[in-house]
């Protein structure tokens, strides 16, 4: 086969649900970057990424200057080798960040060929372990949400069959959190999980004190408590802690990945293949996480069809996050979740292709 095109859109995509809003973020809109990869024999990949912030057109920009020219004649059907020497030209712009996250979208285009060529979703093409993948819900659990709409919420999701909801943490006293938390859990069923997500604005002795608290409330995890890059206080955390501690949404390579895992810094490991960069970079961490017995929990499913067919083909994956439900409508074959669980694709490919409406009026670039 021969790569003879690669076509990008820079793409503004409104949010239409109640304000999403965290510790560090209030979003109204999501940027995509999409890329399509042609070929000779008329089968095309799309692959793409997703930004909360402005910023995404430097993406966009490293897979116009550097990465299309470079697939241009190539066959696709190599494309691990193709994704190594895409990485190496980044020497000296940085191997991680924009250009990570442009390679990713180049990843999961190359592997939508793949699959096309194979006949085949990709669960079924790396081999599954499960037919449904059960499904836990964040959307009831928004910052910026009264305590009384967080419980109304939430006992909306469990009614449609959701037993696992997550709520964000972070308020400026961690007062407020506890008391949130315990009407949350006094108000739902005990046998729903409860998870709790901080978003990475405590300190660790912020963190020790109040998620020591936390636990009187029989929390499932508590999510990425500090800054990422302090691996060292993570490993002392959980060391302290009881309630298992999540993190992965924002740790971008393998290798951090195994610094987390080897010093006992992180118990829940929520690998996002695209803050990683793609596939093969999250199978390797799912794989790593496995040798130690830990769970695997991707991070959000703004991806749709891509986390829940890597958790349908992985042991240690028992379940995907699912919020932002008002953009399944972008996708040209949006993932559906009944009583619970994620129905997995039939389609051959990667299923993760956006509807021309939405490339044609959302496209800024
Ligand atoms: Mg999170």
């Amino acid at each position: 086969m021969k790569i003879n095109n690669v076509e990008t859109y820079l793409l503004d995509i409104p949010l239409k649900q109640k304000a999403i809003t965290d510790s560090q973020t209030k979003l109204d809109s999501v940027e995509f970057v999409v890329v399509r990869i042609d070929t000779e024999e008329g089968i095309s990949g799309w692959g793409f990424n997703w930004n909360y912030t402005k910023g995404t057109r430097a993406v966009q920009a490293i897979i116009d200057d550097n990465y299309a020219a470079l697939l241009m004649n190539k066959d696709p059907l190599m494309h691990k080798k193709l994704l190594n020497e895409l990485h190496y030209t980044n020497h000296f712009i940085g191997q991680v960040g924009v250009t990570r996250v442009g390679l990713c979208a180049v990843n999961l285009a190359l592997w939508d060929i793949r699959l096309k060529v194979s006949n085949m979703p990709l669960w079924k093409y790396l081999g599954p372990v499960k037919n449904k993948v059960k499904a836990y819900n964040t959307d009831g659990g928004w910052l910026g949400a009264s305590t009384d709409e967080l419980i109304e919420d939430m006992n909306k999701l469990i009614d449609r069959g959701f037993d696992a909801v997550k709520m964000k943490l972070g308020r400026p006293d961690p007062r407020e959190d506890y008391e949130r938390v315990k009407a949350v859990r006094d108000a739902i069923p005990s046998n729903v999980k409860l998870m709790t997500d901080v978003n990475t604005v405590w300190d660790l002795k912020t963190a020790k004190v109040w998620g020591r608290r936390l636990e009187e409330f029989d929390i499932y995890w508590l999510e990425e408590p500090m800054n990422p890059f302090n691996k060292r206080d993570h490993a002392i955390l959980a060391r302290d802690l009881d309630i298992p501690v999540a993190a992965g949404e924002t740790i971008y390579t393998k290798y951090d990945f195994r610094d987390y895992i080897e010093s006992g810094a992180v118990d829940i490991v929520q690998a996002d293949a695209t803050k990683l960069s793609g596939i093969d970079e999250w199978l390797d961490v799912a794989a790593l996480a496995r040798c130690y017995d830990l769970e695997v929990i991707p991070h959000t499913n703004v991806q749709q069809k891509l986390h829940v067919q890597l958790a349908a083909a992985s042991p240690n994956v028992p379940m995907v996050e699912n919020c932002y439900e008002s953009l399944s409508t972008i996708w040209e074959e949006p993932i559906e979740v009944i009583d619970g669980y994620y129905t997995l694709p039939e389609e051959p490919g990667l299923g993760c292709k956006l509807n021309d409406s939405i490339l044609e009026e959302c496209r800024i670039g």
